[in-house]
């Protein structure tokens, strides 16, 4: 069902992305993998082996002008666009009173107004195809709040809102729009946290395990492959949220 399809994912490089790419790629969908720093030349070998095209795109999705050359080059170089996966997002974590302004305003600018760049352009190509599937990486932490993540919080309760608006006003064209919302996934973002950190997050989770980044991607596939499912926020966070 999802074979030959075109498939965006945003910040693949690495961990979430990098799975999601590749679990679309086995379904034999061509992948536009879009990365910000440095190529990842492993990445795409591994995408190219499942037989499909890869399209490697630098760029950084907080870049409005950005996104909209990317979905040109999309549309050029491979025709339409039939699933945009916006999984680019960073933390920059501080307790509140702490928090400078840059540190607030970078992370809604990649994580929130990243989002609303690719989905404005990608939605005007899957208007006139009227099809698509639009999915947004969201987190628990945008639906239950945590501390010393102010800013994070708010981009992913920002990117809930904007998935649920735009399932509302795309779905009468045929397009869905979901997010997912992880809890702890074992990547270089929750790397970044201390032992004792990663400890208290371990005994919140019931399933009593870390999740992994083919935990996530698999739900991204379902989405794709499910056109009667729009406007939902699925978590995946091994029970943290229930
Ligand atoms: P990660 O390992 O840090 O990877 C994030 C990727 O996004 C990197 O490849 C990074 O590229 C890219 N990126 C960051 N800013 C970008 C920008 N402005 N334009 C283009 N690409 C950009 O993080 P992850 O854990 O896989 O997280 C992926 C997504 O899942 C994020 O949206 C995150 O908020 C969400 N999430 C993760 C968890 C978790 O537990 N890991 C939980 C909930 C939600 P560079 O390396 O070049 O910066």
């Amino acid at each position: 069902m999802l074979k030959g399809k075109n498939v965006i994912v945003t910040g693949a490089a690495k961990g979430i992305g990098k799975a999601v790419a590749i679990a679309f790629a086995k379904e034999g969908c061509n992948i536009v993998l879009n990365y910000r720093s440095s190529a990842p030349d492993d990445t795409i070998q591994e995408i190219e082996s499942h037989g499909v095209t890869c399209l490697p795109v630098q760029g950084d999705v907080s870049d409005f002008e950005f996104a909209a050359a990317l979905m040109k080059q999309v549309k050029k170089e491979l025709g339409s666009v039939d699933v945009l996966v916006n999984n680019a997002g960073i933390t920059r974590d501080m307790l509140l009173m702490r928090m400078s302004e840059e540190e607030f305003d970078s992370v809604i600018h990649t994580n929130l107004k990243g989002t609303f760049n690719m989905v404005r352009h990608a939605s005007s190509l899957m208007l006139k195809q009227r099809s698509g599937a639009i999915i947004n990486m969201a987190s628990v932490v945008g639906v239950v709040g945590n501390a010393g993540q102010v800013n994070y919080a708010a981009s992913k309760a920002g990117v809930i809102g904007l998935t649920k608006s735009v399932a509302k006003e795309l779905a009468a064209r045929g397009i869905t729009c979901n997010a997912i919302a992880p809890g702890f996934v074992e990547t270089d973002m929750t790397d970044a946290l201390t032992p004792e950190q990663k400890e208290n997050m371990l005994a919140m989770i019931p399933l009593k395990r870390y999740g992994q980044v083919e935990d996530i991607a698999r739900v991204a596939v379902f989405l794709a492959e499910n056109t009667y499912i729009t406007g939902q926020v699925i978590n995946v966070d091994g029970g943290m949220v229930m």
